[in-house]
């Protein structure tokens, strides 16, 4: 292929530059001299290869001449210039609301005020669940220190009581 890759492998409406290139090739030619000229000049066929300044445009993927004197414009026009900017604003922002999307951000802000605010929360949360799970009888001395955590746990306002 030995071309630039574009943005978008897709046609567009050909710019400025582009249509001009392309009727310097066409001028003074009827409508069915032309046609099989543009179809050939759309497969890069026509122009002189060797040529650095004819180049495709990175928005609309017409054929163009650079017109720059340090021939290193991208786009064959100002206004593929402005959307290709538009469009590769628009990607950098879909990319980054991908990535900061709404619910990770909500997530990870939940994760973050848990563990600075509420890690006793977190842990007794943690405790209630495993013991429901691993409900087994208890030696009467663990029973006795169970039964003195609750009661001072009631005269600190009972925070410990398991709401269910
Ligand atoms: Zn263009």
């Amino acid at each position: 292929m030995g071309q630039p890759k574009n943005i978008s492998q897709n046609f567009k409406n050909p710019g400025e530059g582009a249509i001009e290139f392309a009727i310097g090739f066409v001028k003074n030619k009827t409508r069915a001299e032309a046609l099989p000229i543009i179809k050939r000049l759309l497969q890069g066929d026509v122009h002189d290869a060797g040529d650095k300044r004819i180049k495709r445009c990175a928005y609309c993927g017409y054929y163009y001449r650079d017109q720059t004197k340090p021939n290193n414009s991208k786009t064959c026009s100002q206004f593929c210039k402005t959307d290709l900017d538009t469009l590769r604003r628009k990607k950098k922002n879909a990319d980054k609301a991908l990535l900061t999307s709404d619910k990770s951000l909500k997530k990870m802000e939940k994760l973050y005020v848990w563990w600075l605010d509420y890690p006793f929360w977190i842990s007794e949360r943690e405790m209630i669940n495993r013991s429901w799970k691993h409900e087994k009888p208890v030696s009467s001395e663990k029973l006795a220190m169970h039964d003195a955590a609750k009661q001072r746990d009631k005269e600190f306002g009972g925070k410990r009581a398991p709401k269910r």
